[in-house]
């Protein structure tokens, strides 16, 4: 016996990787290739240094309430954290409980079997059906909880909101939470049944649709009880999670609608051209609604890919996977980053004689 017999083991979630190349494309982490709104800059200047020996707010009410505002709830309906999955690894803490096994689908967020094994969850995986949707009678089956997002990551694909009502009014007696990471690219927010439902927990992010991944700001919405339980675990955990800047600089963001849509509508329109010139050059994909295609070229191994573009300062991702070792998922940049992306692939096609 030693020391160690005592150390809760764990493999942990492995992050895309975060070059700092110069000239490099990077499309790997899904960020948003724009800066953040104007008013975020116009708010950096005016933070307070001096104001950086206190704490902030542990209850963080100002992002709170104008977030609450912005999606037309109250603020007892909101909860802020560092980043979605500071905001998911406490929702797992605090609805994932129970003995039976929670789910998710088996081709998802790879952190969720992460944090299951870290919170000793049990949990089972359920294979998505052959065009890579969810199932929603594969749902319904006895469990401690249900997490997906939605769309779904690193798929891309959207689930309607009527799939998303069927596994939660299924489920009444559990928590089922859909982390809507990537909702704002076309997607239907589950937002809209909150009311209806209690056992709905609906998480957001500001690191891609609010261009601030920097920043570390998630959020979780739903009914007053489901927040009070998640600030109950967080206020047992660490008080202080939103610091300063986070707190002034996300407002700000949230304020500029005018700019939130511009911006993910530049993101969208960009992400359909490269879905047309990718379905051209003969990959496959599903349909993705997110900021990111997950494609696959029958003649071209996805590893080979992967590193053909790396060598070009072109980083996508790639899952060390064997069920999705064929793909690779090609986060949505600029027009010129992807026209610089697509014709590296074109390049690279051409010497390989595809
Ligand atoms: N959920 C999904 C599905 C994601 O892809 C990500 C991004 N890695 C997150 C949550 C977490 O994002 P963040 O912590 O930056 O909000």
């Amino acid at each position: 016996m030693s020391w160690e017999s005592n150390v809760r083991r764990v493999v942990p979630y492995v992050p895309g990787e975060q070059p700092n190349k110069p000239n490099m494309i990077k499309l790997n982490t899904n960020e948003c290739p724009y800066p953040p709104a104007k008013g975020v800059q116009e708010a950096m200047k005016d933070l307070h240094f001096a104001d950086f020996r206190l704490y902030p707010d542990p209850e963080a009410k100002s992002l709170v309430h104008v977030l609450a505002e912005y999606y037309g709830l109250s603020d007892e309906q909101v909860f802020v954290g560092v980043g979605s999955d500071d905001v998911l690894a406490i929702a797992f803490q605090t609805f994932f409980n129970s003995e039976k096994p929670i789910l998710f689908p088996q081709i998802t967020y790879s952190f969720y079997d992460v944090w299951a094994d870290l919170y000793k969850i049990p949990y089972e995986a359920l294979p998505l059906a052959a065009d890579f949707h969810i199932d929603p009678k594969d749902y319904m089956r006895e469990n401690g909880g249900i997490i997906f997002p939605n769309p779904n990551a690193p798929t891309g694909l959207l689930e309607s909101l009527d799939t998303v009502e069927e596994i939660v009014k299924g489920n009444p007696d559990v928590v089922v939470i859909v982390d809507e990471a990537y909702i704002d690219f076309g997607g239907k927010s589950a937002l809209a049944l909150i009311d209806k439902y209690e056992n709905l927990l609906v998480v957001q992010t500001f690191s891609k649709s609010r261009a601030m991944a920097g920043m570390r700001i998630g959020f979780a919405m739903g009914n007053p009880k489901l927040i009070q339980y998640l600030n109950d675990v967080k206020f047992s955990t660490n008080s202080y999670t939103m610091n300063r800047p986070s707190l002034v600089l996300g407002i700000e963001a949230v304020k500029d609608d005018v700019y939130f849509k511009e911006t993910t509508a530049k993101i969208i329109a960009t992400r359909q051209r490269v879905k047309s010139v990718l379905h051209s050059l003969g990959f496959e994909f599903p349909d993705s609604m997110s900021n990111f295609v997950f494609a696959r070229h029958p003649q071209i191994p996805g590893a080979e890919l992967y590193e053909a573009l790396r060598e070009k300062n072109i980083y996508i991702r790639h899952f060390n996977n064997p069920l999705i070792t064929e793909y690779n998922r090609i986060t949505i940049g600029t027009d010129e980053e992807m026209d610089a992306f697509l014709a590296c692939v074109k390049e690279y096609m051409k010497e390989k004689g595809v």
